[in-house]
């Protein structure tokens, strides 16, 4: 493999986002380590993960929060400490991934 090399003027710039709005192309749930699995009998639907969540994450209603959209879901885990009724627990990516496969293969 061989690389160019620049002069130091013409490496374009990293870490920034050019433009306003690519976190809807870029599906940011790839980077979860962690991710909330809600228990549906705790859930009052208070809707105060939703108001917190950075990430627009949690699909609601006026009245009923859903499953927590994981294409876009970092796992940071602001919805499980600011939920007042403990209904979301923060359970390793590769737990619930080893699961599933489980599942899959029987
Ligand atoms: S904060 Fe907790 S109880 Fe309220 S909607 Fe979210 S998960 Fe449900
Ligand atoms: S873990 Fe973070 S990104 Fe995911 S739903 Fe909760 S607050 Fe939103």
């Amino acid at each position: 493999m061989s690389y160019e090399l620049k002069p130091w003027h013409e490496i374009p710039v990293g870490s920034i986002v050019p433009e306003a709005g690519s976190s809807k192309v870029n599906k940011t749930g790839s980077w979860r380590m962690l991710r909330p699995v809600l228990n549906y009998d705790k859930c009052t639907h208070c809707l105060i993960c939703w108001i917190f969540c950075p990430d627009d994450s949690i699909p609601v209603t006026s009245k009923e929060r859903f499953e927590t959209d994981f294409e876009y879901c970092k796992g940071c885990g602001i919805c499980a400490v600011e939920c007042p009724y403990n209904a979301l627990e923060m359970v390793p990516e590769m737990e619930v991934k080893l699961k599933e496969l489980e599942e899959q293969l029987g």
